[in-house]
């Protein structure tokens, strides 16, 4: 069964609906509601969120999809769209570990907030890996930035201006 949600602008004739309820629709849904359409979003899930939503079992609450809060100026303008903040809304805490890998009950890694100890890890685990890992990010980082030449928030909010430069990579 669809789940619905309606943001009714009952004085619009514009009718729009869509579907799913992921990050990509709640935001488009907000943006057209504030252009004057009535939005509808059909969702097949129970809850709201796709990919990123919530998982709530036995008084636990996890999430199923995002670990990394990435890309936080995409956040936060979506939110200043809307002449607000995500202050307004959550508080975000750096942690430390930033994250624990268990592959049994009693076999897991930590993973530090910081690159140093990162290496440290990796070398523990298995000798002069730290070094490749090194050399690994040094050729992401590479990557990256010639992936910045084409300005890659561009490529998220005007993919159709950006199509062109995709393309001279
Ligand atoms: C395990 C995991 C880890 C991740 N880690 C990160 C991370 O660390 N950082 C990060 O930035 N991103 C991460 N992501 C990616 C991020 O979660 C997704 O990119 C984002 O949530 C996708 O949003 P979306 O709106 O594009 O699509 P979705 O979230 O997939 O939304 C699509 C929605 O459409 C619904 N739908 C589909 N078909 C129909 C239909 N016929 N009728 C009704 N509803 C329908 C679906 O149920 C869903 O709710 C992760 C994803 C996963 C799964």
């Amino acid at each position: 069964m669809l789940s619905v949600y309606s943001i009714k602008n009952t004085m619009s004739s514009k009718k729009i609906i869509i579907v799913g309820s992921g990050f990509s629709s709640l935001s488009a849904s907000c943006y057209l509601a504030s252009k004057g359409f009535d939005v509808t979003i059909l969702e097949k899930n129970k809850t709201v969120g796709g990919r990123a939503r919530q998982l709530k079992r036995d008084g636990f609450v996890f999430d199923i999809g995002p670990t990394f809060y990435w890309m936080p100026d995409v956040f936060e303008r979506f939110f200043n769209d809307f002449n607000t903040s995500t202050k307004d809304y959550y508080n975000l805490n750096k942690l430390n570990p930033a994250y624990q890998i268990y592959f049994g009950k009693k076999d897991s890694i930590s993973i530090s907030d910081n690159f140093k100890d990162i290496k440290t890890t990796f070398e523990g685990i298995e000798k002069g890996s730290a070094n490749k890992l090194q050399k690994f990010i040094k050729q992401l980082l590479k990557v990256l930035k010639k992936v910045a030449l084409i300005n890659f928030r561009n490529l998220l909010t005007k993919p159709k201006e950006t199509t062109t430069l995709q393309l001279k990579i």
